[in-house]
């Protein structure tokens, strides 16, 4: 499965995965702009990456 995850390069930190079955770039960075523009108004680094994940 592959997913998005917003990831903040300051905190070090996950603010969310989310499928990309589901979400698109434009969902995914809406989201972002909502709900995490706090770190963003910190100026904080905030970047979209992929991420996949490994199924056994
Ligand atoms: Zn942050």
């Amino acid at each position: 499965m592959k997913f998005r995850e917003i990831y903040c390069s300051n905190c070090k930190k996950i603010l969310g995965r989310y499928n990309t079955k589901y979400y698109d770039y434009e969902k995914i960075n809406e989201i972002l702009k909502s709900g995490h523009s706090l770190h963003v108004r910190k100026g904080h680094q905030v970047i979209i990456r992929d991420f996949i994940k490994k199924q056994n």
